[in-house]
């Protein structure tokens, strides 16, 4: 909106051109979240070294700046929520657990933006994850939501908590076989994330008939090898558990990834490239 005032106005009045100019700047200063990212997240943890962008991103990113604000190239839109929705809405059978909203997460506070206790998705990735809804309803079980989109802030937030190692309130719960110095060198964290794109979601199956979570055999976001969907040290029956969200998912168009048995990804997501910063609140859609 504050975009298209700004065109409108320089349309009117040319002498507003330093005005248009810094703004095409800051449009494309927060563009420099929009990332290539590495064919390894498939192998990769999802907070983690898959998604890391190049460190000469930006730089590069004001140089195109600072060329774009003197040609007066069209202005594009800053990336917002309009192709986003209420998971809730889209998926009434869900269960929300949203644990960055709370302070049962690794690092102990809620996390910067989840300013509502709710869950957005894309359109697509939301109406994928109705099928799974829907296909492991008829068998007896409710899919509980502990991630879904998450804004570049909240990763932001995940870094800051990284660099300051004298901050182990959550250890016992997430990491106890870790040092925290090393959740950057071994994955676990890193400066981007595929949640940002909007179609990644972490989730678990809950059973109808006992009222209980089903036993994966492992907690969300615990930091270790526990969390990798094949991990042999867990029973039969978990490993079995595990499979069925997992073949469920796979069956309606996400992949997982090899460190952490609850998080899955829209093969053909609409935004592979954008990281998105909205917060997660029902007020920034449409
Ligand atoms: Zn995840």
């Amino acid at each position: 909106m504050r975009n298209k005032r700004l065109r409108t106005a320089f349309a009117v009045c040319g002498f507003l051109l330093a005005l248009t100019a810094g703004a095409a700047a800051g449009r494309l200063s927060k563009r420099s979240q929009t990332a290539p990212e590495s064919a390894a997240e498939v192998s990769a943890p999802e907070i983690s070294a898959a998604e890391t962008v190049p460190t000469s991103a930006a730089p590069a990113a004001e140089t195109t700046a600072a060329t774009t604000a003197q040609s007066f190239a069209p202005a594009v839109p800053e990336p917002d929520a309009s192709d986003f929705v209420l998971l809730s809405d889209a998926v009434p059978d869900v269960i929300l657990e949203m644990r960055y909203y709370t302070t049962y997460n690794f690092i102990g506070d809620r996390i910067d933006g989840y300013d509502a206790p709710c869950a957005l998705l894309t359109k697509e990735a939301a109406a994928a994850l109705r099928g799974v809804s829907d296909e492991l309803g008829e068998k007896g079980y409710r899919l509980k939501i502990y991630d879904a989109y998450r804004p570049q802030t909240a990763v932001d937030h995940f870094v800051r908590w990284a660099e300051d190692t004298a901050d182990i309130r959550m250890k016992a719960c997430f990491y106890p076989e870790l040092d925290k110095s090393v959740l950057f060198e071994s994955g676990y964290i890193s400066r981007h994330s595929a949640h940002s794109r909007g179609s990644t979601v972490d989730l678990t199956l809950f059973d109808i008939s006992t009222g209980k979570d089903v036993d994966m055999g492992g907690t969300f976001d615990y930091f270790g090898e526990r969390s990798h969907p094949d991990f042999r040290g867990v029973s039969q029956e978990q490993y079995a558990n595990r499979r069925l969200l997992r073949d469920a998912m796979t069956s309606h168009g996400f992949h997982g990834i090899s460190t952490e048995w609850w998080h899955f990804t829209l093969n053909d997501e609409p935004f592979p490239e954008t990281f998105f910063s909205f917060p997660v609140d029902p007020a920034v859609l449409p």
